[in-house]
């Protein structure tokens, strides 16, 4: 790697060579996984480069490929898994100025990668009472081409499926890392190259995303005292097919009074919620539906005083990953794990795993549509004691029928399906003959005979050593 002869060809591109700012964009929400806190703490880039358009980006991507330095995308850092850490060190490729809104149509939106978001809700409510189908729930600050790379689903799920279901995501065009990098525009199956593949094998310059009709969605809290009465409510409302959801999630006692500061308001210690967002035309229909279980309607948007809402949060932001960060915010000491809970028996794992680990896990649900089916995953929170505990519980967890896709894991195959990517790797091979794009982040890459049965953290040699 030539950090010195990479500097002198990127003239006129904005590159921050700070070591503070550097190391501060060289992390993402790492921190989460105290295991990936102990491994990842110490690394970071040589510089940071933002390209400002694809042309940029694609002197950048050469400039890289002839000095050997390694790339590593990153579009706003609220990934869990160290995803856009710079592993090997090199350049950190800032997407975060990519952010024009190119189109939006009926049904479709065409932006840069760089987009936050909640902004192109925005721009697509103003110009055609239109919004993306789903996000994460960090949507303020994260990119949509973050989203795609790292992410998985969000709000909107219960009604959409996720990201990875044909038809959420339209067209993504990629740049490739080779000596005279390609532009490709991807659809169909092909999409799957490059989604959530963790900018492994290719640059996402340009998207483009289904759009559905905006609602000015109200938030509603349910509580239960009981944990599967609150579970068993949430997954009927979410076959319910006439009630318009964006969310539906279940949080387990004490995590809501515990954490939720700024609701506690309207909650009573014990309570076990419900979490919604609802369409306001099928606020009704909610609410009549609720009166056949034994709840409390704790909150509702739609009738809540304006001082009540004075500072409130959208309950959105109590709900997927933000569900640990409120929890860490009050207890460092809290981490979480990340479960599929496989349809049709989902509902009776949920339960003999809640009662399994009750005290040392805290269940947490996000119900979603599953191909064709209502399910749900599930981000429960660990009271972490050591890394062997930890280990037990996922093994636990995955013999009961549970399948863990482990957060305490920094590469694509130990944080999915424990299995190499067939489709991906064979793209990684043709687009980065040189392995620089985001290293260590694809075992199979490195080592295509790894066993995946080992349980135990893989560690990439590559990985930069801790002074
Ligand atoms: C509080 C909290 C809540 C969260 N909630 C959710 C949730 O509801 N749903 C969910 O799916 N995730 C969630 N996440 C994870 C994360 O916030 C999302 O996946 C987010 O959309 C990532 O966007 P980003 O811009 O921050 O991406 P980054 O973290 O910057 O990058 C994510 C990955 O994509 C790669 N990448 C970034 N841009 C590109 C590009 N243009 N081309 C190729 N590769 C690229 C990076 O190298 C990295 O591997 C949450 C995280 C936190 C901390």
């Amino acid at each position: 790697m030539n950090i010195e002869a990479l500097r002198g060809e990127l003239e006129g591109i904005k590159v921050e060579d700070h070591p503070a700012i550097v190391k501060q964009k060289s992390r993402d929400f790492y921190w989460y996984s105290p295991v990936l806190k102990e491994r990842l703490d110490h690394v970071t880039g040589d510089l940071v480069v933002s390209p400002a358009n694809e042309a940029e980006l694609i002197r950048v991507l050469k400039a890289c490929f002839r000095h050997d330095v390694p790339v590593t995308p990153r579009g706003a850092g609220t990934g869990n898994y160290g995803q856009a850490m710079p592993l090997s060190g090199g350049a950190v490729l800032s997407l975060a100025d990519m952010t024009q809104i190119t189109a939006i149509e009926p049904g479709r939106v065409i932006c840069g990668p760089g987009a936050i978001i909640a902004d192109i809700d925005k721009a697509a409510r103003a110009h055609s009472g239109q919004e993306l189908r789903m996000f994460s729930s960090t949507a303020k600050t994260a990119t949509i081409g973050g989203f795609i790379a790292g992410g998985s689903g969000g709000i909107g799920s219960i009604r959409w499926g996720g990201l990875r279901n044909l038809g959420n995501v339209i067209r993504l065009r990629v740049v490739t890392m080779e000596a005279e990098p390609r532009v490709l525009e991807l659809t169909g199956k092909e999409l799957h190259k490059v989604m959530h593949a963790y900018g492994t094998n290719g640059i996402i310059t340009e998207v483009e995303m289904p759009l559905t009709s905006a609602y000015d969605w109200v938030d509603v809290i349910v509580a239960f005292d009981d944990f599967m009465p609150a579970v068993r409510f949430a997954d009927a409302l979410g076959r319910e097919d006439g009630i318009l959801l964006k969310l539906d999630t279940v949080i387990s006692a004490p995590a809501p009074y515990d954490y939720f500061s700024r609701h506690r308001k309207f909650l009573e210690p014990g309570d076990n919620l419900v979490i919604l967002m609802v369409a306001p035309h099928a606020l009704d229909a909610l609410l009549t539906f609720a009166e056949q279980y034994e709840c409390r309607i704790a909150f509702n948007s739609a009738a809540a005083e304006p001082a009540d809402l004075a500072g409130l949060p959208p309950a959105y932001e109590l709900t997927w990953n933000h569900t640990t960060l409120r929890a860490l915010k009050i207890d460092p000491a809290i981490t979480y794990l990340q479960v599929h809970y496989p349809p049709p028996d989902h509902l009776a794992l949920v339960e003999k795993l809640h009662t399994l680990f009750e005290g040392e896990v805290i269940s947490h649900l996000e119900f979603t549509r599953f191909d064709g089916d209502v399910t749900c995953s599930a981000l429960p929170l660990v009271r972490y004691s050591d890394e062997a505990r930890l280990d037990e519980i996922i093994a636990t967890f995955e013999k009961t029928g549970a399948p863990i896709f482990n957060p305490h894991r920094y590469t694509l195959e130990e944080g999915g399906m424990k299995r190499s990517d067939a489709n991906q790797l064979a793209f990684k091979r043709e687009a980065d003959p040189k392995g620089l794009l985001n290293p260590g982040k694809m075992i199979a890459w490195d080592n295509p005979e790894h066993d995946f049965g080992d349980s135990r953290i893989w560690l990439f040699k590559g990985l930069q050593k801790a002074d």
